[in-house]
C-alpha cells in the first residue's frame, strides 16, 4: 500500500467544514501529502429548473462573488495555496470526483451526517461521492446525532 500523496478536501462552506477540515490535515501531517481544496456551487437552474419565472443570473453571481471570498478566506486559515484550491460549477458530487481525479488525488475527505432512514436511501453528498469514486473516500462524521441506526 502506498501512501497518499494528494487529499482533496471537499467543503460546503459551512461552519462544519472546520471538522472536516481538520482530518484532512492529520492526513496531510501523516502523509506529508498536498492538500487540494474544492467547494462546488450548484447551478440555480439546476436545483430549480424553468420553474422560477424570473432571471437568476443577479443571484447566481452574488453566490459566485460570496463563494470565492469564503473560499479564499477557508483556505488561508489552512494554508492552501491559491493554485490548490478549486472553485467548480455543477453537481457536487461528479465534480468533487472530476477534480480529484483531475489534480490525482488518492483520498477525498467529505463530511457525513450519518443520517439514516429516508435520508440514507435517497443519499447524502458523501454517498454520491463514495459511489463510482476511483480512490479512497473517508466520510468524517460531523453534527451532533449520536443515535445508531437500527437497521
Ligand atoms: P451533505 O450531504 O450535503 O450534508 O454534505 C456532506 C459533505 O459533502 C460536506 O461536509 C462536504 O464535505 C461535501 N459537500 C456537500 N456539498 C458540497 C459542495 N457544494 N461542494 C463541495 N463539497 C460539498
Amino acid at each position: 500500500m502506498t501512501d497518499y500523496k494528494t487529499v482533496m478536501l471537499a467543503v460546503d462552506l459551512t461552519e462544519e467544514s472546520l471538522q472536516v477540515a481538520e482530518r484532512a490535515i492529520q492526513l496531510v501531517q501523516a502523509f506529508a501529502a498536498q492538500l487540494h481544496i474544492v467547494h462546488v456551487i450548484e447551478p440555480l437552474s439546476l436545483a430549480y429548473g424553468g420553474d422560477v419565472p424570473m432571471d437568476l443570473s443577479t443571484v447566481q453571481e452574488q453566490i459566485h462573488e460570496q463563494a470565492t471570498s469564503h473560499l479564499r478566506e477557508f483556505s488561508a486559515t489552512l494554508e492552501i495555496p491559491e493554485a490548490q484550491q478549486h472553485l467548480i460549477f455543477g453537481r457536487p458530487e461528479s465534480e468533487i470526483q472530476r477534480t480529484a481525479k483531475e489534480v490525482g488525488a488518492d483520498v477525498i475527505v467529505v463530511g457525513s451526517h450519518g443520517r439514516h432512514g429516508l435520508a440514507l436511501l435517497l443519499g447524502s453528498t458523501a454517498n454520491g461521492v463514495l459511489h463510482g469514486a476511483t480512490c479512497d473516500v473517508l466520510a468524517v462524521r460531523v453534527g451532533n446525532d449520536e443515535t445508531h441506526s437500527e437497521e
